[in-house]
This record gives structure tokens, C-alpha cells and sequence, in this order.
């Protein structure tokens, strides 16, 4: 027993002492190779040298300065190198701690921005079913994780949710990929047309699904004709890419790879590599104009924004990313780690599919085959493989989501850029032993 209101309140977990290249280490010598950069952060993995020597330096001459009175010149520098780097008008850096709050705060602005513009009628967001965009309650709001919404249901605010792009449970036989993509996109069209869109003050997606759905790439073209509705009934796009963004799937903004631009993009984890809490919301031009000219005021902050310590640390790790070219390096072993995955776990009876961009990557579990119909609830599949993976020396991040209103497994998997191939053989040896020796025992216990 101690004293930390842990969230899994009966879980015993083993005392981290060091970290190491990809691995961590904890108090009895025990090495985990981190397959998951805990939950897709530690991009650069635990001991990169240049960061941990940035942040050494940032400390000794000045940790915090309050941003309401300074600004830091490392702070001026990232914003400049991620507007430089990202597509569109994205022009104007808002840093905050963490991923929720890059959230909240595009929330906040985007709800702002009309009301400056003499539009406060729009007080709505239509976002997706199957998405996480974090926990505190503006975000949960619009995410469409059931499990994590259901107990604060009428605490959230009201938000129309619409289907995810999942081809691989909702895909028609009869249809093209494409067509999918393009059938799905227009229910963001019809949900605008029964709300009134006049109502709605944005639209908001992961560009790929993380943590509820597992690694969920959207169809080519989805992403076009969303942006092409927002573009018809004056709503704006935002892009969630706190965990698929940064280098995650090969670009430093996944939403590269969809040819499309944002009006506001939120970005966290990656950002800081998981060296200093740190996050971000980017916005164009045209809102950050509107307020600027408007009230002047942003009505919105946090006691960290801009800390200097995690400024520095971002700024060694966005360098880090060129010096060492690391994201081609990400889109190679990306298909690198594909292949071994699908080696090992096409033919697995409890593997439906194996997927992803980058790497960011994710196998999905299922019970039958056929039906894709998932584990049951009560299999607390993706816990026992945690913990399976963990007596082998693996993290890797198994997660529940929903699927159709069932409780749906999958294993996500977001590595160091640094790994190699060696290293992605471990990974993938390791993951399989966690996976067929508690999907096999769950078999014989008929708990599937
Ligand atoms: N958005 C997405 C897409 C995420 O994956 C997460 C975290 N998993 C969040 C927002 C919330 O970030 P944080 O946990 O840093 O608040």
C-alpha cells in the first residue's frame, strides 16, 4: 500500500529508476524495451543526449518566467520553427502543458473567434465517434470514447458526434475505399444540415485515431471533403494531432500526408518527447487577426504556459528530429515494423488486423475472425497483456475502445524514432509471446 491515488487503484507497479536509449529500467535491474514511448511520447527515447544537455543549461540560467511578463528567446524560436513547418496559415503558437489543455484552449478560441466575429450564435461542435481527445471535461465532451464518457455523460457538453472513417469494421463489401471514405465524410454534411450550421463552431478529428481505435488511418480523400463542407457552412477544422503528430507517422504534421489544411492544430506529446510536460495549439492568421483587432485579449491561460524549461527542451527535441533525420528514418522503419507484424500475426486466430502509419502502429484483437466480433468485457484482455508484456520486458499500450457500442481490444504501438531493426525483432517477438499466451489461456477458458 502507499499513498499515490493510483488511476488503476489496486495495480502494483514497479519503481522506474532509469532510462536508457529505448529502454527503462526499474529498481530491481529489470529492462523494458518502451514500445509505446509510454503513451506515444518518448519519441526520442529516455536519454537523448542534446535535450537532457538543453534542459541542464535552461535550468541553471532561468526555469520559469511567468509568460503574462516575458517572453523566452527559446520560446520565439520553436513558434517559429513549427509555423515555418506546418501546411496552411498556421501561424500563431498558443503553449500550454499537455494535450488536454491544447484542447481546452482550441475549444476556448475557436468559440471566441465568433463570438468577436458577431456570430455567437454558433455555440456547437460535431466531432467523432471513436476519437479521444483528452479527459478534462471540455475535452471528453467532444471525444467518443464511450467507457470514458459514460460516468460525466451529464456533465459534458452537448456534442453531435458522427462516425469515425474505420474501413475495418464499417466498410461495405459492395464499396470502393474511396467511396467509403467519401460516404463517411458526408455525415459531417447531413449532421451540419439538421443542427443548423450556422449553429456549429467547428469540427474536430485526430487525422489518425489514437488511443480508442488503435492507429486508424482515414480513406484517401476523407480528409478533402471534410475540409471542403467546413469550407461550404463557415465551420472550422480542427486537428487533433496531440499523439499522432510530430514525426509520429512519418511527417512532423500527420495532416501533411492528407493535403489539407487546418484552422487550429493541437500537438503535445512529441512536442516535449516526454522530457518537460509540454503542448500546443496552432492557429491561422485569420482567428488570431480577428481577436487581435477585435477585444486584443485571448480569454484563456495556465499558470505554465510557455514554461522556459519545456521550451527549451522542445526546441533540442524539433532539432533533434532534423540533425539526425530522423522522420524519413520514422517512415522506414514504420514499414519495417508493418512487415514483422504482419509475419507474426496475420494468420494469429485472435488478430483481426494490423495497420497504421509511421510509427504509429497497431494490431487489433478480435474474437472471431469472421464477425470481427471483439473480446467480451469481462475478458480484461488488454490488461492481462499489459501485464503479460511487462513480465517479458515489453510496454506496449493495450487499450479498450468501442466498437459498435462493444468493448473492442487493441495493442498500440508508438516506439522511439531511435529504434532499430534489431530492436524492432525484439519488440515483435516479445509483443507475440504476450499476445498468443493470453488470447490461448482466455481460449481454453472460454473467456472470449
Ligand atoms: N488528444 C489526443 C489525440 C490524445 O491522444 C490525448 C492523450 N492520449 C489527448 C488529446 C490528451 O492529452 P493529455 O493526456 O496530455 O492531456
Amino acid at each position: 500500500m502507499n499513498n499515490i491515488f493510483q488511476r488503476h487503484c489496486h495495480s502494483n507497479l514497479p519503481i522506474a529508476v532509469k532510462g536508457d536509449g529505448i529502454y527503462l529500467y526499474d529498481k530491481l535491474g529489470k529492462a523494458y524495451l518502451d514500445a509505446s514511448g509510454g503513451a506515444a511520447v518518448s519519441c526520442l527515447g529516455h536519454s537523448h543526449p542534446d535535450v537532457r544537455a538543453a534542459l541542464h543549461r535552461q535550468i541553471d540560467q532561468l526555469a520559469y518566467a511567468h509568460t503574462g511578463f516575458f517572453n523566452t528567446d527559446n520560446a520565439l524560436e520553436l513558434a517559429e520553427k513549427l509555423t515555418q513547418a506546418a501546411p496552411g496559415n498556421l501561424n500563431h503558437v498558443y503553449f500550454v502543458s499537455g494535450g488536454s489543455e491544447a484542447i481546452e484552449s482550441a475549444l476556448k478560441l475557436a468559440r471566441q473567434y465568433f463570438v468577436e466575429k458577431g456570430e455567437s450564435q454558433r455555440t456547437q461542435f460535431v466531432s467523432r465517434k471513436q476519437s479521444y481527445h483528452g479527459n478534462t471535461l471540455g475535452a471528453l465532451a467532444v471525444g467518443g470514447n464511450e467507457l470514458r464518457r459514460a460516468p460525466f455523460a451529464p456533465l459534458l457538453m452537448p456534442t453531435e458526434h458522427i462516425s469515425a472513417c474505420f474501413a475495418y469494421h464499417n466498410k461495405l463489401e459492395s464499396e470502393s475505399y474511396f467511396d467509403y471514405g467519401q460516404r463517411t465524410a458526408n455525415e459531417l454534411e447531413t449532421r451540419l444540415l439538421e443542427m443548423g450550421p450556422d449553429t456549429v463552431i467547428a469540427f474536430i478529428a485526430e487525422p489518425v485515431v489514437g488511443a480508442t481505435a488503435g492507429a486508424v488511418t482515414a480513406e484517401e480523400g476523407y480528409f478533402k471533403r471534410i475540409r471542403e463542407i467546413c469550407d461550404q457552412y463557415g465551420v472550422l477544422l480542427i486537428l487533433d494531432e496531440v499523439m499522432c503528430g510530430m514525426g509520429r507517422t512519418g511527417t512532423l504534421f500527420a495532416h501533411e500526408q492528407e493535403d489539407i489544411h487546418a484552422d487550429i492544430v493541437t500537438i503535445a506529446k512529441g512536442l516535449g518527447a516526454g522530457y518537460q510536460p509540454i503542448g500546443a495549439m496552432i492557429a491561422t492568421s485569420e482567428i488570431h487577426n480577428t481577436i487581435s483587432q477585435g477585444s486584443g485579449f485571448f480569454q484563456h491561460g495556465h499558470t505554465y504556459m510557455g514554461h522556459a524549461t519545456a521550451m527549451a527542451g522542445s526546441l533540442a527535441v524539433l532539432n533533434a528530429f532534423e540533425k539526425e533525420a530522423l522522420l524519413p528514418r520514422v517512415q522506414e522503419a514504420g514499414d519495417i515494423l508493418q512487415t514483422r507484424l504482419s509475419e507474426r500475426f496475420t494468420d494469429h486466430p485472435f488478430v483481426g488486423d494490423i495497420r497504421g502509419r509511421g510509427l504509429f502502429r497497431a494490431v487489433e484483437l478480435i474474437a472471431d475472425k469472421d464477425t470481427k466480433r471483439p473480446f467480451s468485457t469481462a475478458s480484461n484482455l488488454h490488461t492481462q497483456i499489459k501485464e503479460r508484456a511487462m513480465d517479458l520486458g515489453l510496454i506496449c499500450y493495450p487499450m479498450s475502445g468501442t466498437i459498435d457500442g462493444k468493448n473492442g481490444h487493441h495493442i498500440l504501438l508508438a516506439p522511439p524514432f531511435i529504434i532499430s531493426n534489431t530492436q524492432i525483432d525484439e519488440l515483435t517477438e516479445k509483443l507475440f509471446e504476450s499476445v498468443d499466451s493470453v488470447t490461448q489461456s482466455l481460449f481454453k477458458e472460454g473467456m472470449y
